[in-house]
């Protein structure tokens, strides 16, 4: 099944919450939507900047070192998913958060790899 990428669907810190299984099978609805997820320090900061992802922040030239970006949760996710959301928030800048969701929607993947 070929999904129809979503820009508004691209989370805060790079996810692609259309790609993932706890949004298509409807237990949560996706980061922008997740009001109560207050804990997140990423989804909150970039509310209050008006941005979309991290990706539009300048604040760090590695966004690595932004310690609400990269905090203790997100380490153990990505050691446990294999995941690299620096990644993800780097193909958002290079082609844009529109065709990044329809990328991720093609792979059905939610975020990229560590290779
Ligand atoms: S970790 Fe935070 S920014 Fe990323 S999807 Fe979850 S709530 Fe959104
Ligand atoms: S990189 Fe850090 S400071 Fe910049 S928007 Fe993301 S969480 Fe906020």
């Amino acid at each position: 099944m070929n999904l129809v990428g979503k820009s508004e669907l691209v989370a805060a810190c790079g996810i692609y919450c259309g790609a993932c299984h706890r949004y298509t099978k409807g237990s949560c609805p996706g980061c922008a939507e997740n009001t109560k997820a207050t804990w997140c320090k990423i989804r909150s900061c970039t509310k209050e900047k008006g941005y979309h992802t991290c990706a539009q922040c300048t604040d760090f030239a590695d966004v690595q070192t932004c310690r609400k970006f990269n905090n203790i949760f997100s380490k153990f996710f990505a050691l446990v998913f294999r995941s690299d959301r620096k990644a993800s928030l780097a193909l958002i800048r290079e082609i844009g958060v529109e065709a990044y969701s329809q990328e991720m929607a093609d792979k059905n993947l939610p975020v990229l790899k560590r290779r």
